[in-house]
């Protein structure tokens, strides 16, 4: 698929629009209303001077992969009201950069980490949305959690009272077979499910963090409550994906 970049306000007013014009139909079609659904606009590699103008057509909460892009972004652009997510998967001696500035965090996949962003946020007496990562896809180089580790690990995460536990996250297999992609979705709702039945607590709201530009309806059509678009808004970017995470192809077309 071939994203224009977006330079001006109005370039980034229609993509907003169409975007969420196609995530209202794809909530619509399976009985949802998209009001349900969150768009998360993804930022990475798009300059600040462009970035002013996306806030200024209303992307007040930006995604970035890598913390110290954000940190950077988030520094030059203090004087605008924007708050930020953290999408990507985190080293432990980052989580004070995190915890210095972000909003939200979707890729929490160890207990190490957990306990690093905790103690941080203890010190600076705030809390931490999180959604926790799982791999569906299978395969072995993505980051996340496996579905057999997920029930344990949310349990442990109690400890750490000063992480919200929003939901699960999930990067579906980088593939043109729509119903292979679709899989991945469906098992994290499965996952989610599960847990609501069988220990409530222990996922907050129940949010599902899933869907990017190639493949949000899809993910929208299987319980998505985030979806995270970077190039449907902004552009393509010329950046392969194995920039940010380990996979044996780029791109996910
Ligand atoms: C970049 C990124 C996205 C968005 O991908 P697009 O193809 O630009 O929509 C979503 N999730 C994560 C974790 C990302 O790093």
């Amino acid at each position: 698929m071939q994203y224009q970049t977006a330079f001006t306000a109005q370039d980034f007013a229609s993509n907003l629009t169409r975007v969420r014009s196609r995530i209202d139909e794809a909530a619509r079609k399976v009985g949802r209303e998209g009001s349900e659904i969150r768009l998360l606009p993804v930022s990475k590699t798009v300059p600040e001077q462009r970035l002013r103008v996306a806030i200024g057509a209303g992307c007040h909460q930006l995604g970035e992969n890598k913390v110290q892009e954000a940190l950077r972004k988030y520094r030059a652009l203090a004087d605008e009201d924007v708050r930020w997510s953290i999408i990507g998967h985190l080293q432990t001696n980052k989580a004070r950069d995190v915890v210095s500035f972000a909003d939200e965090f979707h890729a929490l996949d160890s207990l190490r980490l957990a306990e690093a962003l905790d103690r941080r946020l203890q010190v600076a007496g705030r809390g931490l949305d999180v959604y926790v990562q799982v791999n569906t896809s299978g395969e072995q180089s993505k980051y996340g959690l496996s579905q057999e580790e997920l029930p344990g690990f949310l349990t442990q995460l109690t400890a750490f009272s000063s992480l919200r536990v929003k939901g699960l996250m999930t990067l579906a297999l980088f593939t043109a077979d729509v119903e292979r992609v679709r899989e991945c979705f469906r098992l994290l709702r499965r996952l989610r499910d599960t847990v609501r039945e069988t220990a409530p607590d222990l996922i907050g709201d129940g949010g599902l963090s899933m869907g990017m530009s190639g493949d949000y309806e899809i993910a929208i059509e299987e319980g998505a409550t985030v979806v995270r678009v970077g190039q449907a808004i902004f552009g393509e970017r010329s950046t392969p994906d194995d920039h940010y995470w380990p996979t044996g192809s780029s791109g996910n077309s």
